[in-house]
């Protein structure tokens, strides 16, 4: 079999690196600040290209100084990679770590170029440095990544590219002598094709994590209310409409809660709009943790939630306000009352728009009651 010329696979992945680099790149420039990490996923592939240049490329350093260098930016490459993921996750990097074993690494490589020179040492030492890069990247996204198409594709990679590095380890750790890089054998090119392979996998998945957490954010923006982190007013009345088509399917009840807060201009204009604010993501924070994990919670309009509580009869979402309105008055500073009106489905002829209307009807009886009360219709 004919085997690739080394000098083409290696141009090859710098082609891709370049082409991949560029587009991380303006990703890092005009995708939103937080999304973290992009800018170590572009310089990675950046370092590979310059890697690239001193392998492949004659210049006026001596050889095996530019294969020095070469390995060591292939090895960093790998390393902004898993430092690009620890961001991208929200973890900072272990800096002083990375740049002692780094410095080791390099250290050991000099070592094997100039007082003792061996091929041999030099491949094992940079996949060993590599696989260890690689396992750390991959045990990190195991523990902290998301279960996402891009993310298992990144794990992937590094796993098959784990397994090729740990083979040349072994082959090389057993044979005295190997060949030279740029020996165009079968398993040379076999090497170098999985390293331009993973190169571009890898810069194709951190793409891939990037878009998949700009459109999780623009989804969660286009459906989320920004200072009470409820769901805003489409948001909640679309789950409305599909639990009440699974009502009309199923027939079971569910019920609907407005809650509105009591006296809440009188609090603006006593403490100020900002305080009013701060009130009103702390009476959201307190909803939240009173309710359960199938409830939806949103915020209708100004100082007016809906809750929709699915499969759930008037008895039953009766205590469920009463357990909002007694966390909301736990000696906080931020504490406030309300005013809740509940109503359930009533059966087929029922409509989302009527048991808006009906609770919104019960939530003024509570207010004429006397406020910071619950009244079912
Ligand atoms: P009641 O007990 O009858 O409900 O009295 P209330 O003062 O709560 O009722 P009203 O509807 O008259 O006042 C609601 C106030 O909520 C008026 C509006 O300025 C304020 N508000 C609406 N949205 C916001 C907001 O996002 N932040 C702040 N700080 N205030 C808001
Ligand atoms: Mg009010
Ligand atoms: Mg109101």
């Amino acid at each position: 079999m004919n085997s690739l010329d080394p000098r083409s696979l290696i141009a090859m992945g710098g082609f891709m690196a370049l082409v991949m680099g560029l587009v991380l790149g303006f990703m890092r420039r005009y995708y939103p600040p937080s999304i973290l990490g992009l800018g170590y996923w572009a310089l990675a592939p950046a370092v590979w290209l310059i890697a690239t240049v001193f392998f492949a490329a004659p210049g006026p350093w001596p050889q095996e100084m530019g294969r020095w260098l070469g390995n060591g930016l292939i090895l960093l490459g790998f390393v902004l990679f898993h430092v690009g993921c620890r961001c991208f996750f929200g973890q900072p990097a272990k800096w002083r770590r990375i740049v002692v074993a780094f410095a080791l690494v390099m250290l050991c490589l000099a070592w094997f170029t100039g007082p003792e020179p061996s091929y041999r040492m030099r491949v094992a030492i940079v996949t060993a440095a590599i696989a260890v890069v690689h396992s750390s990247t991959l045990v990190f996204l195991w523990l902290s990544g998301n279960r996402n198409f891009p993310v298992r594709m990144v794990q992937v990679t590094l796993a098959l590219h784990l397994c090729v590095l740990l083979v040349r380890l072994q082959s090389v750790l057993s044979v005295p002598e190997v060949g030279d890089l740029m020996d165009a054998s079968t398993v040379q090119s076999f090497y170098l094709g999985a390293y331009v392979l993973a190169v571009l996998l890898l810069s194709i998945g951190a793409v891939l994590m990037a878009t998949d957490r700009v459109r999780t954010e623009l989804e969660h923006m286009a459906t989320h209310d920004v200072l009470t982190g409820t769901l805003n007013r489409r948001a909640i009345l679309d789950f409305c409409e599909d639990e009440h088509e699974r009502s009309l399917r199923y027939g079971q009840a569910f019920s609907l809660m407005m809650i509105d807060l009591d006296h809440f201009k009188a609090i603006n204009d006593t403490h100020g709009h900002q305080h009013g604010d701060r009130v009103l993501a702390h009476f959201a924070e307190c909803t939240r943790a009173a309710l359960r994990r199938a409830d939806r919670f949103g915020r209708y309009g100004g100082e007016e939630f809906l809750v929709l509580l699915p499969n759930t009869a008037t008895e039953a979402a009766l205590p469920v306000a009463e357990r909002i309105r007694t966390a909301l008055t736990t000696g906080h500073a931020l504490d406030c009352t309300a005013s809740i009106g509940v109503t359930q489905w009533r059966g087929p002829e029922d409509t989302v728009d009527a048991m808006l209307g009906r609770a919104d009807a019960a939530m003024y009886q509570a207010k004429e009651r006397g406020r910071n009360q619950t009244c079912a219709a």
